[in-house]
């Protein structure tokens, strides 16, 4: 039996905190998410590996350093709702929903966001909301959000998520081709103009336009 609890601590320290991920608080949900919970029951034994895994349809589950690290640059205070776009698996949903009041998550493969909704439910979350769409165009009736962050690449910052930023509101996401893209952080100063703040090269499955068609 693999002790995953000692994986998770770990992976804590070793893959997260030793690349410089400080947030108290972000440390201590990423303790407390089962990740093995997270990817089918064939790959639990990789969840605490160094790097993604597999989740279906052709999508990946974030390396668990990206996910705390991105996690840790929306500065996610307890009151604020977080836009999460590309839910996958849930991960990323479930750690952000530790630190936020509430997560509006969208996916547009209507199959992962099923199994994602399991996840969840099977892990307790409940102040997350799942919706099927399209993550170019947001989730306009919850906005303005204090945080957006995308676990998919769009080849520039989609417009419709900078318009649902709240004043002093953070999005953040890789940006870029297939072969090339950069962690950004977009922050809306109070004059609702934006900054940008580039963070280093990533890799990340593309933000594809449109929900899937079946
Ligand atoms: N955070 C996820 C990572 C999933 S990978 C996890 O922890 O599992 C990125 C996800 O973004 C994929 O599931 C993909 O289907 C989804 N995606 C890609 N383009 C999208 C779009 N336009 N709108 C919503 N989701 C999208």
């Amino acid at each position: 039996m693999t002790d995953f609890n000692s994986e998770r601590e770990k992976m804590v320290a070793r893959q997260i905190a030793a690349r410089g991920v400080k947030d108290p608080r972000v440390l201590q949900a990423m303790r407390e998410v089962r990740r093995e919970e997270f990817v089918d029951a064939l790959r639990a034994h990789y969840a605490y590996d160094d790097g993604p895994l597999p989740i279906g349809k052709g999508q990946t589950i974030s390396q668990p350093y990206i996910v705390a690290w991105m996690t840790e640059l929306l500065q996610i205070g307890t009151d604020d709702i977080v836009l999460e776009i590309g839910t996958g698996c849930g991960y990323q949903t479930a750690v952000l929903a530790r630190l936020a009041k509430h997560v509006y998550s969208m996916e547009r493969i209507a199959e992962l966001s099923q199994q994602a909704a399991l996840n969840l439910a099977r892990a307790g979350v409940t102040n997350v909301t799942l919706a099927v769409g399209d993550g170019y165009e947001g989730w306009p009736e919850h906005a303005p959000y204090p945080c957006i962050i995308s676990a998919a690449a769009p080849t520039d910052v989609p417009e419709a998520l900078t318009r649902q930023l709240a004043p002093g509101g953070r999005l953040v996401l890789p940006v870029g081709g297939r072969s090339f893209q950069e962690m950004v952080r977009v922050t809306k100063q109070p004059d609702d103009s934006l900054k940008r703040e580039y963070l280093g090269n990533v890799a990340f499955v593309p933000l594809v336009h449109g929900i899937e068609r079946r």
